[in-house]
């Protein structure tokens, strides 16, 4: 079936030309996203994510292209359209399209694209086992926290953990500290048994997924410390993890050469797993 999206008012087949050459987002990365999970015809976390795009909107004086409301019906149709009752779906919100010049134009109407693709969730053995992550220097810029289409540094990373046939790369400061990954959030788990990650700032995304998990261990009598841990903690941990929409939250059990603690996943790790599933119930 030809996939649907949604572009400025119509609906219409995924593939074709929609956006103008001139479209900001095409320009310049002059735009915002958000991935948005969904199980069972349910957005997840749905109204997380919409505060987040407002929060991303707002940081760069993009009017909201319309209400939450509206918004809402859209996502619900273009699922519909889509008949995947289990998605991802993909928003973003551009500045729109103006002469090509680099200072906000004072008329241009945002634009917005909402598409849905089926999810690729990780399996039985990435959960089971773990995942490997190499780490690189995280040459991203100092506004991570706006969730911006402008992922040059983020799509690099990747593309060399995947080159080493690894699940993620974790970025590191000039500190020494790990921010997160190129498109997930991480974690460890130091000897006290606590789960640490890095505190909510300029540096990292924050990641609806991350929020639900810190409230679930939380919840669940999980200490939980949000502070910068170093490479040096994160290859000496008893545990490690990361988190997002689409990979949900999968222990990691080696960093570059070293293994994580014994090598598999760990009594934290695997009991947010069993929240994070159970929430997503
Ligand atoms: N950090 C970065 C850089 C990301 O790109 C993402 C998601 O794509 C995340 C963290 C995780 O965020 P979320 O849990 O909202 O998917």
């Amino acid at each position: 079936m030809a996939r649907i999206a949604y572009v400025n008012g119509r609906y219409r087949p995924l593939a074709g030309e929609a956006i103008a050459l001139e479209d900001r987002g095409y320009q310049f990365a002059d735009g915002i996203y958000e991935v948005i999970k969904v199980l069972a015809g349910r957005p997840r976390d749905l109204e997380r994510h919409l505060d987040r795009l407002e929060r991303s909107l707002a940081a760069l004086e993009i009017a909201p292209p319309m209400s939450r409301a509206a918004l809402r019906s859209v996502l619900h149709e273009t699922l519909r359209r889509n008949r995947l009752p289990d998605a991802l779906l993909y928003v973003q919100v551009t500045r729109g399209t103006a002469p090509r010049n680099h200072a906000y134009p004072r008329q241009a109407r945002p634009s917005l694209v909402v598409s849905a693709r089926k999810p690729s969730f990780p399996g039985a053995r990435e959960r089971e086992e773990g995942v490997g992550v190499i780490t690189l220097p995280d040459l991203r810029w100092g506004r991570c926290d706006i969730k911006s289409i402008s992922l040059l540094a983020n799509v690099m990373a990747r593309q060399q953990a995947a080159a080493a046939g690894r699940r993620e790369a974790w970025l590191i400061d000039q500190a020494g500290n790990v921010t997160e990954g190129s498109a997930s959030n991480a974690y460890i788990v130091d000897q006290e048994g606590r789960l640490v990650t890095h505190p909510l700032s300029e540096r990292i995304l924050g990641g609806i997924t991350r929020s639900v998990v810190l409230e679930l261990a939380r919840a669940d009598g999980i200490p939980v410390v949000e502070r910068p841990f170093s490479l040096a903690e994160a290859r000496d941990a008893r545990e490690a993890a990361l988190s997002s929409t689409s990979s949900l939250l999968l222990p990691v059990t080696a960093i570059d050469e070293r293994t994580v603690g014994n090598g598999h996943p760990g009594t934290v790790v695997r009991r947010l797993m069993t929240l994070y599933d159970a929430h997503l119930l």
